[in-house]
């Protein structure tokens, strides 16, 4: 068979359509050339580019401040890229010690192998920073709001000791997104989305976008990328697009519904301690008021005095709240420190982070607000009526 390829027509769809075209054709060697010098406009082969990586890319962009953001297969090889364009065997990457349990683990193992060194620092304390910095420290990897802790980085101080000692401060938006803080604004060198997770929003797209501030390194990201074979595929990309025409919407709402629910939380007898950043008794309540002002986000986390009796019976009086370790799905979701994220560590190790076998995190969605609560509020009387 030979392909007709699609109808000529008058009009123009609304929705952008998926390119799935691994190939594109060009007139002949002159326009290749054009294409491949960037005199032309146009794409050649999906691993190098796409529409629908263009048009999602450009939306990241606008919300970040950003200019040629990259769209990776998934968030972590966003991190990767982010690391490798700025860092080269010999030298040293400083990560936070609560990052994102996958981004730990390059740190700890990748990385080295590679050839380059990592450490950790508590990014709440600048102190710890300068302490753990070396001669040949390139990058500085941080998380603004810590995940299931929810502490919020000392950014201005990382933000001012990179620019003076001419480090990389690459900054994993995910938690926060550009609706709460940007770094680009604040005088980071690269940002870095799971875009799997808020910005897409519907779990059904795995995806990462980066993107750096000094022209040169973004044309290291594109060609890192590009090489290890990392871009994004056409269909994740148009989902995420999708998706994202919402997050503004979704974004407000729960961030509105999550501060009722942490409030709902903090009040009930059955929860120890409820960790919000707009809740005057956080440990990082006024940086988190500096930094995000109002944003303070749909992450909440709680927890709850017992063992696992408790908290099994806790997650089966959730009803259709589902007990998955992700964030930022359309849906409330509710995750347990302890047997997801950080079940590789011993049970004294997670009570010294303050995530014990009662803590929880919740992801909060866009169901309307009074049910939800009233959700959680019931689970809790259950759980403590020992029912
Ligand atoms: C999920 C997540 C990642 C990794 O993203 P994937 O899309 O799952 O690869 C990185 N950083 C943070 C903060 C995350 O939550």
């Amino acid at each position: 068979m030979k392909r007709l390829g699609p109808p000529q027509m008058g009009t123009r769809p609304v929705a952008t359509p998926i390119q799935p075209s691994v190939v594109y054709a060009a007139d002949g060697p002159d326009h290749l050339d054009d294409l491949y010098e960037g005199r032309a406009e146009g794409f050649t082969y999906s691993r190098e580019g796409h529409p629908n990586a263009t048009t999602v890319a450009a939306m990241i962009d606008a919300m970040e401040g950003a200019t040629g953001g990259v769209m990776t297969s998934s968030g972590m090889s966003a991190v990767g890229m982010a690391v490798l364009a700025v860092a080269r065997a010999g030298d040293h990457v400083l990560g936070g010690d609560q990052l994102y349990g996958r981004s730990l683990r390059m740190l700890g193992v990748e990385l080295p192998r590679l050839g380059i060194e990592t450490s950790q620092f508590d990014p709440t304390d600048i102190a710890s920073a300068e302490a753990a910095l070396r001669p040949e420290t390139r990058a500085i990897l941080v998380e603004v709001v810590s995940n299931p802790t929810l502490r919020v980085a000392d950014m201005e101080g990382l933000t001012a000791l990179c620019r003076d000692r001419g480090i990389a401060l690459i900054v994993d938006n995910t938690f926060t997104t550009p609706r709460a803080y940007r770094p680009f604004d604040h005088g980071a060198d690269l940002v870095v989305h799971s875009v799997t997770k808020l910005l897409a929003g519907h779990s059904d797209a795995m995806l990462g976008y980066v993107a750096a501030r000094d022209p040169e390194v973004g044309a290291r990201l594109v060609d890192a990328a590009t090489t290890w074979g990392v871009t994004a595929s056409p269909f994740d990309c148009w989902l995420a697009e999708r998706g994202m025409l919402s997050f503004d919407l979704r974004f407000a709402r729960t961030t509105e519904t999550a501060r009722r629910l942490a409030a709902a939380l903090d009040a009930h007898p059955a929860v120890t301690r409820c960790v919000y950043p707009g809740l005057s008794s956080h440990p990082d309540h006024d940086r988190a008021q500096a930094l995000l002002g109002a944003a303070t986000g749909n992450m909440v986390s709680f927890e709850i005095a017992g063992g696992r009796r408790e908290s099994a019976a806790l997650v089966a009086a959730m009803g259709d709240v589902a007990f998955a370790p992700t964030l930022g799905d359309i849906n409330t979701t509710l995750s347990h420190a302890a047997t997801s994220s950080h079940r590789k560590m011993t049970h004294d190790q997670r009570v010294a982070l303050g995530m014990g076998e009662g803590f929880f995190r919740v992801s909060v969605g866009v169901e309307e607000a009074d049910g939800l609560i009233a959700t959680f509020a019931a689970a809790l009387d259950q759980v403590r009526g020992g029912g």
